[in-house]
């Protein structure tokens, strides 16, 4: 009674079970990542069930809680259901959510995060290539946290990187040119190739990036060098790498006939 009511939308990033029939579901909306409970949803007869699974995007009714606030009403307003049809997309799918909840931390980033998380979605609905969709995404999370990494001018002194740019140091917070390769001793030494496809994804629309083919082996080594990034700057270990890596592998077997 007298329990304050509020509406949001947002998409289900995290769904933990508890209880006998309860879900805690972690909810990324346009003000901020949020935390609520979705009581008795694992009932048959829930109204809730079936407009609360994991990445649907979901007009929701809120009562504020004491510790957490309760989800009393929820339409889907787009369910990415194309996702769900296939494991590729499904592991692909876990891994934004991971990266979304690892990396939205205050109501500054929920907001361009949400934009891109949907923009992110909805191509993985469609015919594309999935590696390149992610590492968008995980470049334009980077960005909207406060952790762009520079690929376009140098990360010490500020010049303007050209194809002689070979050291990457997480360091200093992206490419050095030849000049300052002294400030970190540790910076990896990446192929030219490497340095392209990564300039090419932040620099691009999403609409192109995600129809663009790259060798697998090039995929792997962006995997490689943006994962050490995210995990470094947010904190948080990327535990859906592991799933999706070994799904990866599996398509690519299928693709190439082994
Ligand atoms: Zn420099």
């Amino acid at each position: 009674m007298g329990e304050r009511l509020y509406r949001t939308t947002g998409v289900i990033i995290k769904r933990i079970d508890v209880g006998e029939a309860d879900r805690v579901l972690t909810i990324l909306t346009p003000v901020g990542k949020i935390s609520a409970n979705a009581r008795g949803i694992r009932k048959t007869a829930s109204r809730l069930a079936g407009h609360l699974e994991l990445l649907s995007y979901c007009q929701l009714q809120l009562a504020a809680g004491k510790s957490r606030d309760v989800v009393t009403q929820s339409v889907a307003i787009e369910r990415f259901e194309a996702i769900q049809q296939r494991l590729y997309t499904m592991a692909a799918g876990y891994y934004v959510t991971e990266l979304t909840d690892n990396f939205v931390t205050d109501e500054d980033t929920a907001s361009p995060a949400l934009v891109h998380l949907l923009a992110s979605l909805r191509m993985l609905c469609q015919p594309c290539h999935i590696e390149m969709v992610l590492h968008w995404y995980t470049l334009q999370l980077s960005d909207v946290a406060g952790y762009r990494p520079q690929l376009f001018d140098c990360a010490v002194c500020g010049a303007l990187l050209d194809e002689q740019a070979q050291r990457w140091s997480i360091t200093q917070g992206g490419m050095l040119c030849p000049d300052c390769v002294r400030a970190d001793i540790h910076a990896n030494t990446i192929s030219l190739a490497l340095f392209k496809l990564l300039r090419f994804v932040q620099r691009e629309p999403l609409a192109v990036v995600a129809q663009t083919a790259q060798p697998f082996a090039l995929h792997t080594q962006a995997f490689s060098l943006l994962r050490q990034w995210v995990v470094r700057h947010s904190e948080q270990p990327l535990r859906s790498a592991v799933f999706f890596d070994d799904v990866r592998r599996k398509e690519y077997q299928d693709y190439v006939g082994e």
